[in-house]
């Protein structure tokens, strides 16, 4: 390789091997570097893919075991190959980081594997522990991603203290855990270990579950991962954590204001991600970070040194997959000189619990705090024949309507597939079609989807139809 690039990616998370795609195909001369073995980042190895695939396997059990009886389906000795159900997962994660290899080679990407660090604007060292490499580059695209935080009093240790990169690979199926952090992660991965048997509790420190979510969607998710016998404590603020060896014992005030004290197999700390950018050197170009560790970049993704640019966790906005690939895509095209455009405002959430939930646009909280008027459209899947079906009736869908215009401001789900279903409410909302006007597209019937149909209709200010 001559190692002498037009655009040089640092990480090769879904933000990085996206931008790095994007901009071979714009006819660009790209290399990407990563410090781990495979690429991917944290979504493909330890993040988004490995906890779905745990996610189907530990609810096909949970199916197995609770519901069908119902359907008509006898098993005799149901039982969980805890090896295989780890397995698994680790053969999907390794056919996708095959798979991004095999990009890299399709689209002709110089691909190096080490530790990335600034000299000056334009050039880096890239170190492993034995060799050093410069390339030299026009444009740089930091893709570093994030790392997992945690709380003072709180020391992950990765043995019984842990993030959910260890809680991914287990060795054994935990007899019990404690999830600090009722967020994304830990109703995720509090589900996998609730179905498979694990006594699984979470401790919260604010009044709800996904709290940065519309509130109706923490409080029926409250209910549906109650009935998985998840015990859930709300308003409780975790003090300490401490190794005793064979198990982790966590210290927490509860919503009584009492100190209280649990012990289990490990305890996993949730509590949000913090921006990744050790061994960057980014001293050396002169860019600093914010306090709270991230990147600071312009509308365009620029940091202060006008031929670098960051995307996905290390700078502001969503920790997510997808807003990372936006961006990658996004930066790829302002290099070449495009106007491309991301709407951050309906960059959709989801959570993979079942029931799914799915958010996109303004939350009634928000509504409220800025004095916006709205009407509420909601339909409830119990009313649902898709839904009554698959014996799936928890949940709903709201979707929120300016009275004035009929404009959709936003779109909150909790129900089964609710990360598909969103993907049509965002695009309605990308290209302001009214409610009616949501309402008067077909739908297939039965479909889950119906369900927004119907919301759709009650938020344009008439009553329900279908069933
Ligand atoms: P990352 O994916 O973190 O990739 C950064 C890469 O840069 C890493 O491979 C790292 O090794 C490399 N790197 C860092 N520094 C250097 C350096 N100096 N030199 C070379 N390489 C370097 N998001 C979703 O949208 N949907 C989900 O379902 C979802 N599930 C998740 C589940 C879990 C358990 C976790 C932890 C996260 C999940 N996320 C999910 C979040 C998602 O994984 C992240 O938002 C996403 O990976 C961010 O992408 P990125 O490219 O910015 O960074
Ligand atoms: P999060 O921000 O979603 O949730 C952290 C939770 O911890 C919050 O509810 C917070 O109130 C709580 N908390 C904070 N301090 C606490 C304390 N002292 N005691 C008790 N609770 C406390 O963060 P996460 O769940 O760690 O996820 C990290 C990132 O990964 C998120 O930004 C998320 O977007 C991303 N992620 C996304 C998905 C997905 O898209 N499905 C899945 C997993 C992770």
């Amino acid at each position: 390789m001559n190692n002498q690039y037009d655009i040089t990616v640092i990480g090769s998370g879904p933000g990085g091997y996206v931008s790095a795609i994007r901009a071979s195909q714009l006819g660009y001369k790209v290399a990407i570097v990563e410090k781990y073995n495979t690429l991917g980042g944290t979504c493909t190895n330890v993040g988004c893919i490995p906890a779905k695939a745990l996610l189907d396997s530990s609810e096909h059990y949970h199916q197995a075991q609770e519901q069908f009886k119902v359907h008509g389906i006898n098993l005799d000795n149901l039982s969980l190959d805890f090896t295989q159900f780890i397995k698994r997962k680790s053969e999907v994660v390794r056919q996708n980081t095959s798979g991004l290899i095999y990009l890299m080679k399709k689209n002709k990407i110089d691909v190096y594997q080490g530790t990335g660090s600034f000299i000056d604007q334009t050039q880096i060292k890239v170190s492993t522990a034995d060799q050093e490499t410069m390339l030299t580059s026009k444009y740089f695209i930091i893709a570093t991603g994030s790392k997992p935080s945690s709380i003072p009093g709180v020391i992950i240790d990765k043995k019984r203290i842990i993030t959910s990169t260890e809680s991914l690979s287990f060795s054994s199926r935990p007899e019990s855990m404690i999830i600090i952090g009722g967020g994304v992660i830990g109703v995720e991965l509090a589900s996998v270990y609730a179905r498979i048997g694990t006594r699984v509790t979470i401790i919260e420190y604010t009044e709800s579950l996904i709290p940065t979510m519309d509130r109706e969607l923490g409080k029926t998710l409250f209910k549906t991962l109650s009935k998985l016998n998840i015990n859930i404590l709300l308003k409780s603020k975790v003090q300490s954590a401490t190794n005793t060896g064979s198990s982790a014992t966590v210290n927490f005030i509860n919503d009584e204001a009492k100190e209280q004290e649990l012990t289990a197999d490990y305890c996993l700390v949730a509590v949000g991600r913090r921006a990744y950018t050790d061994g960057l050197n980014l001293g050396a170009v002169g860019i600093e970070t914010e306090k709270s560790g991230k990147i600071k970049v312009n509308e365009q993704l620029q940091t202060i040194v006008p031929n670098i640019y960051a995307i996905g966790d290390v700078i502001d906005g969503p920790m997510l997959a997808h807003k990372a690939e936006d961006e990658g895509t996004f930066v790829a095209e302002v290099i070449d000189g495009q106007k491309p455009h991301i709407n951050y405002k309906l960059i959709p959430g989801v959570v993979y619990t079942w029931p799914e939930v799915a958010s996109s646009g303004a939350t009634e909280e928000e509504l409220k705090a800025k004095g916006v008027e709205y009407t509420v459209g909601k339909f409830p899947y119990s009313a649902s024949a898709r839904a009554r079906a698959s014996m799936d009736t928890d949940g709903f869908v709201k979707v929120l309507v300016s009275p004035k215009y009929g404009e959709v401001l936003g779109v909150h789900i909790i129900g089964p597939r609710a990360a598909d279903v969103i993907a049509q409410a965002v695009v309605g909302m990308e290209y302001e079609i009214t409610a009616r006007d949501m309402y008067h597209i077909s739908y297939a019937h039965p479909t889950y989807s119906e369900a927004l149909k119907d919301a759709y209709l009650q938020a344009a200010g008439q009553g329900a139809i279908n069933i």
